[in-house]
């Protein structure tokens, strides 16, 4: 399975991955984003690019 890590020192919760994650691998969730489905991720890596502050990790 993918390994989709978020680096909370430097998300600042924009929210991008979210919408931007083509699978629905990120949720926000009481004020914060989280890997709620990273079973469901196509390696695709647009959420790397697009995160403004480099926050996202994905691992095959
Ligand atoms: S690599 Fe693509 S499919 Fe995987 S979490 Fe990021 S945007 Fe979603």
């Amino acid at each position: 399975m993918p390994k989709v890590t978020i680096d909370y020192d430097k998300c600042s919760t924009s929210g991008i991955c979210v919408d931007i994650c083509p699978v629905g691998v990120f949720e926000k969730k009481d004020d914060k984003v989280v890997v709620a489905r990273p079973e469901d991720c196509i390696l695709c890596r647009a959420c790397e690019g697009s995160c403004p502050k480099g926050a996202i990790k994905v691992e095959e």
